[in-house]
């Protein structure tokens, strides 16, 4: 059995969050680290490591977290834009192994990312 991602011990409400969203697919919440004024994770409750491991199954559940962060972010005031990334494997930067779409704004944010 592999040890439990912080995420999904943050589903199992094992360690606290800043929750500021939740359904029966997927959990929202402030990161510990915050790029950007507003910089809040979505992340489905199923354990999805990242995008590589994603099935046609997961279709309608990928279209549903998109949905979601539309919603937070208009909760959030971010009607100027905002960024929505996610970082899949080593060099792509993904640090949590458990799929998770940041969602940034509050601030012009450049481009190309680093
Ligand atoms: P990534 O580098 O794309 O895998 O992103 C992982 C993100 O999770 C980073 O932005 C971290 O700051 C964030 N993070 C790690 N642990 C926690 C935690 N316990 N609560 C909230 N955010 C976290």
């Amino acid at each position: 059995m592999t040890e439990k991602t912080i995420f999904k011990r943050i589903i199992d409400g094992e360690i606290p969050a800043d929750i500021v969203y939740e359904d029966e697919q997927c959990l929202a919440f402030r990161d510990i680290s915050p790029q950007a004024p507003v910089h809040i994770l979505v992340i489905p409750r199923k354990e999805i490591p990242s995008i590589d491991h994603l099935s046609d199954e997961d279709e309608q559940l990928v279209g549903h977290i998109y949905l979601v962060i539309k919603q937070i972010a208009a909760g959030e005031g971010l009607e100027n834009g905002y960024r929505v990334i996610v970082n899949c494997g080593k060099e792509g930067g993904q640090t949590v192994d458990h799929l998770h779409f940041h969602l940034l704004g509050g601030r012009g944010l450049s481009w190309p990312p680093g």
